[in-house]
């Protein structure tokens, strides 16, 4: 039984991984030094807007695995599972469905909002499944009694409902097995698309973790740039620059002395654009060669992922047991 206080925290398999989600990595990597951390590629979830569209889940289930070991998620310290190998989560949902509120879920922020905005384009997640999918999240967290879940704030709603839940039940039937986990704030600053615009896979606007020189190359290209520079000797504004954005994440030394070339003039954006290539593709190669070495040997996956679910089930199973106990079922 491990000392560690328990962090649970998951992604959903729909799609490529790009910059964007690095930080977020490489903050999971960080907690594994201080907590227990149960990290779930959550494909349940996936379901709950991509119902309709299943063929690629597996194969994103892979890459997400291998994307999160390439970066530093280390599997002989944190358990790296898929949810829907432990139907444990399907249980305690089910239970937790019984005694919550219909009202709770529907005035989570999310909910209305996203159910519009898919909606706007020509789908309707008015499912039973979509309203709820922050009480699997709960689930997700209580079937590991987690006391820590790391998030960005637009996912604070969400843990507060999960604690909620768990006063509930312990209310309900006068136990303490469940702990009201708290929200880690991740401070991680947003990178913005290529195009300036939010990152999002709709727009195509991300650079995938799996990108390589050439790849990179293409979308640093296609970048928007101060749309006031015409020629190389105009003095540029750096500040509304989406390359320049980038450099200050991933060029931290040359920074201020891009900022002032491009200010004067003396840099062309042609130039300042491969620099930030360059720089890119320093960060991504050792991720790019754990990929290579990972995808040269899918069965060391399917042990990793294996040997995830067989840790998380086991601890899920026992907190199974406390919640049939106090319910008398
Ligand atoms: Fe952006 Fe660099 Fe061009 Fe300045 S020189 S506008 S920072 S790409």
């Amino acid at each position: 039984m491990t000392t560690k206080k328990i962090i649970m925290s998951g992604m959903r398999p729909t799609g490529q991984m790009h910059l964007g989600h690095l930080s977020v990595l490489e903050n999971w990597a960080r907690l594994q030094k201080e907590y227990h951390c149960y990290y779930s590629i959550v494909d349940w979830h996936a379901l709950t807007t991509s119902f309709d569209d299943t063929e690629e889940i597996r194969e994103n289930i892979r890459q997400m695995a291998i994307d999160w070991l390439s970066v530093g998620i280390d599997p002989d310290v944190s358990d790296i599972f898929v949810q829907s190998a432990v139907k444990e989560h399907a249980e305690l949902h089910l239970l937790f469905s019984m005694i919550i509120p219909v009202s709770w879920l529907e005035r989570v922020p999310t909910y209305k909002d996203q159910i519009r905005q898919f909606g706007s384009q020509g789908k309707d997640i008015s499912t039973y499944g979509f309203l709820g999918y922050p009480l699997l999240q709960a689930a997700d967290v209580l079937v590991y009694r987690a006391d820590t879940v790391p998030v960005g704030e637009d996912q604070v709603p969400h843990i507060e409902l999960t604690r909620e839940v768990a006063r509930r039940f312990n209310h309900m039937f006068r136990t303490d097995i469940m702990p009201e986990p708290k929200a880690l704030l991740a401070k991680i600053k947003m990178l913005p698309g290529t195009d300036n615009r939010k990152m999002s896979k709709s727009y195509n606007n991300y650079i995938s973790l799996s990108s390589g020189p050439a790849q990179v190359l293409e979308k640093v290209q296609q970048m928007i740039t101060d749309p006031a520079r015409i020629k190389k000797n105009d003095p540029g504004h750096p500040d509304i620059c989406t390359v320049y954005a980038y450099h200050g994440f991933y060029n931290q030394e040359e920074k201020e002395e891009i900022a002032a070339s491009c200010k004067a003039g003396t840099v062309g954006c042609f130039a300042c654009k491969r620099r930030l290539a360059e720089r890119i593709d320093q960060r991504l190669a050792p991720i790019l060669a754990k990929r290579a070495e990972l995808e040269n040997n899918p069965n060391l996956i399917k042990d990793i992922l294996a040997q995830g679910e067989k840790n998380a089930a086991a601890a899920a199973a026992e907190t199974l047991v406390l919640v049939r106990e106090a319910m008398r079922i």
